[in-house]
């Protein structure tokens, strides 16, 4: 088993990609901290996992809160041990043309995807540095690379989290921790069953695999970050986009 007992703190897995990452890496012997804004939902999905005979827990947090995240990472820490990986999943979207972008939309998006990926390497990074070692894999998106009508908000959350992943990849190195991204493209999760027929049709043309990805393919390029196998891997963002951004 590659993730043998290891601690893994998933953001927003609950449920799409996150739960899945969830699932993939309990199934490779690690015990996943399912972590998610609504507390019920969090439990539930964790009683799942643990139902089908794998490992897991429930500590729900909004990733918002740099108070409410130190606290939880305390918490799991007191009752764990340690964490020695961390997924930063939890993301949403707002989506409007640039001249409709209400301010409270860019601040909303803003504000969890890159400000609660923040919050949560600073919440355990000073234990990752203590321990000498740790991975933490942020989930960013094809879209922080290349931009889109419509997202200017999520595009520069996405490129933020890019940006400081590369930045704590260069800080962490010399602690052993290592720090990359994941950038999915079209995913097949409740995030994109909401777009419209004519809009995922018009996304699937610039698709050279041409089909959508579903969250498996996601879990698995995490999986592989998380494991041995990528000791020498760090700063890098790796795209799971069937073909759509090559550079
Ligand atoms: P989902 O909307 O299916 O799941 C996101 C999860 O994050 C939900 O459980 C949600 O909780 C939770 N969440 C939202 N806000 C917070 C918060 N403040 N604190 C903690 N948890 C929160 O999204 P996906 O699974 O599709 O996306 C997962 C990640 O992958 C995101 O970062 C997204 O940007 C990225 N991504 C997705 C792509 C796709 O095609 N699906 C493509 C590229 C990137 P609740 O439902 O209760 O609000």
């Amino acid at each position: 088993m590659r993730l043998n007992d290891e601690i893994v703190f998933i953001t927003g897995s609950a449920r799409g990609i996150g739960r899945q990452i969830a699932e993939v890496f309990a199934k490779e012997g690690a015990l996943v901290i399912i972590s998610d804004i609504n507390a019920e939902s969090c439990q539930k999905t964790a009683d799942e996992i643990n139902a089908s005979g794998l490992k897991a827990d429930s500590f729900p947090c909004n990733v918002t809160s740099l108070v409410e995240v130190e606290q939880t990472i305390d918490k799991v820490i007191e009752k764990h041990g340690r964490i020695d990986i961390l997924v930063n999943n939890a993301g949403i979207t707002r989506d409007n043309l640039f001249l409709r972008m209400k301010e409270e939309d860019w601040d909303a998006v803003l504000t969890v995807n890159l400000k609660g990926t923040f919050n949560s390497c600073k919440a355990v990074s000073r234990a990752m540095l203590k321990a000498r070692k740790g991975k933490i894999i942020s989930i960013a998106s094809v879209i922080g690379v290349m931009g889109n009508a419509g997202q200017a908000n999520y595009a520069a959350s996405k490129a933020g989290v890019i940006a400081l992943t590369k930045s704590l990849a260069r800080e962490f190195a010399s602690r052993n921790i290592t720090v990359n991204a994941v950038a999915p493209g079209y995913i097949k999760t409740d995030m994109t069953d909401k777009l419209s027929d004519d809009v995922k049709n018009k996304i699937l043309e610039a698709v050279p695999l041409g089909r959508m990805g579903s969250p498996v393919d996601v879990a698995n390029v995490c999986l592989f970050l998380a494991s041995k196998e990528a000791d020498y891997v760090t700063g890098q963002t790796i795209l799971v986009d069937g073909g759509m951004v090559m550079y």
